[in-house]
């Protein structure tokens, strides 16, 4: 989002000019365009650019003023309550706005809440993280977020430094994986420089990229 000092963003925004306004107009979208906005976890790297400033900078408001904003009441109590590890990943000025304007909807269970997206539950990056599986020409569309920042992340051990629970995030991968190789799932990731997203293949050592690339190519 916009609303962190200089120092705060020359760490975290990589990202050069470019801004999800900015990417969506290229797609002829407009942030009241947006209906749903899918919060997969509340670390600031993925929900900042839900909440921007004012024009006079003297308050908050919604980027995507018409959408609905889903998140995982776990999540939320997770967010709103933070440990002490994961507590400067969450910022209250991206969290409270959204509550505040009554548009957050909070999901308690797996399932299908948006036509063609269902939402999955995750708890080893942090709890109650959502991963959209998205249904589109008979094929399905993971957004991996969290789950699966890279495809560098994808052999069983490469787990992150900064999941709160390494053993649940081994059994989340597991879970997933098997479900991944039996659908044929394309693994679509929020953190890979290189990689926009892949399919799996099984090999003795477990899951691996059978192939990688633009999105498009999978569709
Ligand atoms: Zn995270």
């Amino acid at each position: 989002g916009d609303k962190q000092d200089e120092k705060f963003l020359r760490h975290y925004y990589l990202n050069g000019e470019a801004t999800l306004e900015a990417s969506l107009a290229k797609a002829g979208v407009k942030p009241e365009d947006i209906t749903d906005m899918v919060l997969t976890h509340m670390h600031f790297d993925h929900c900042g650019g839900s909440v921007k400033y004012t024009a006079d900078k003297s308050g908050f408001e919604l980027a995507f003023p018409n959408a609905t904003y889903w998140a995982s009441r776990q999540q939320y109590q997770w967010a709103t309550h933070p440990n002490r590890r994961e507590k400067a990943s969450f910022l209250k000025e991206n969290i409270l706005p959204i509550e505040e304007s009554g548009h957050l909807k909070l999901i308690e269970e797996e399932g299908e809440y948006i036509p063609g997206i269902e939402f999955k539950l995750y708890s080893g990056h942090t709890d109650g993280q959502v991963i959209p599986h998205i249904h589109v020409n008979g094929k399905t569309v993971v957004f991996m977020a969290d789950l699966m920042p890279s495809a560098a992340h994808i052999p069983m051990p490469w787990i992150m430094a900064y999941d709160t629970r390494p053993l649940i995030t081994l059994q989340d991968r597991e879970r997933f994986y098997k479900e991944a190789l039996e659908n044929n799932y394309i693994l679509f990731f929020e953190h890979d420089l290189y990689h926009e997203a892949a399919v799996l293949e099984d090999t003795p050592k477990g899951a691996r990229v059978k192939e990688a690339g633009k999105l498009e190519k999978f569709l």
